[in-house]
């Protein structure tokens, strides 16, 4: 089988990890099958990293160098466990997004630390995220809606989208980038398509007023397929990516 496995530049700073090097072949063919099913582009490859260590994460953005990404993607979802790997990644050339949810009082950290924020919901982010960013270098920010859950406290209506995005567009500060959805779980992942569809037309309605738009995260380990044939332009991965998360403790 490893015989199979096309030679790659030798690093001889890194122990080669056979399985996760399976896992991510698995992850690219996942998403290329489903691309192609569904007549649509690749979507862009977000590894989440949350607790996975800064070996791990450099290991995964190694081989994913090796296998063609310029600037591999990865996703964090607490700004305290983030700032420790991200200081010790600092020259690993990793594109680095927040996907959780984010306290105004973390703003400054964020804005600091990250290449963009997936989880803007509300006006005094906008405003605090604005404030602590370098204009010389705007951070990309996506929308994060809540578009299904009713119960859920994280993500804006629907209707408060084209508020939220106009305010964004006004910050020199921010690049608005466009739509992040967490649709809630369902045993079957089919049953989560209504609202990648839905969040798909939201995106489309979005882009009539802001045209630069590029970015729709949607679709996780298990419902990947799903979202990438509603169209998806980011998918954020983690379990089929460094296998199971280890329980919290
Ligand atoms: C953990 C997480 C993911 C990845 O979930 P997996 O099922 O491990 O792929 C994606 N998005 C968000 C917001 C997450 O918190």
């Amino acid at each position: 089988m490893r015989a199979r496995i096309p030679p790659r530049p030798a690093r001889p700073e890194m122990t080669p990890d056979p399985q996760l090097e399976q896992r991510l072949r698995l992850v690219a063919d996942r998403i290329l099958n489903a691309a192609s099913g569904a007549g649509r582009p690749p979507p862009r490859l977000l590894a989440v990293s949350k607790t996975r260590d800064a070996t791990e994460v450099a290991a995964l953005a190694a081989l994913r160098r090796a296998l063609g990404e310029d600037r591999p993607a990865f996703g964090e979802n607490y700004v305290q466990e983030a700032s420790g790997k991200l200081g010790a990644l600092r020259d690993a050339g990793i594109d680095w997004h927040l996907i959780g949810h984010l306290q105004s009082n973390k703003a400054r950290q964020a804005a600091e630390l990250f290449d963009c924020v997936q989880t803007v919901d509300r006006p005094k982010l906008v405003t605090a995220l604005a404030q602590w960013r370098d204009p010389a270098r705007p951070l990309d920010v996506l929308v994060q809606v809540n578009v299904d859950d009713e119960a859920s406290k994280h993500g804006c209506r629907p209707g408060d989208i084209p508020a939220l995005a106009g305010a964004i567009a006004r910050e020199p500060a921010l690049r608005l980038r466009g739509l992040m959805a967490i649709p809630t779980p369902h045993d079957d992942p089919e049953r989560r398509r209504p609202a990648f569809a839905r969040m798909r037309a939201l995106f489309d309605a979005l882009a009539a007023d802001h045209p630069a738009i590029d970015t729709l995260s949607m679709g996780m380990s298990d419902d990947l397929e799903q979202a990438i044939a509603e169209g998806a332009t980011l998918v954020r991965v983690g379990t089929a990516l460094f296998g199971p998360r280890p329980p919290k403790d």
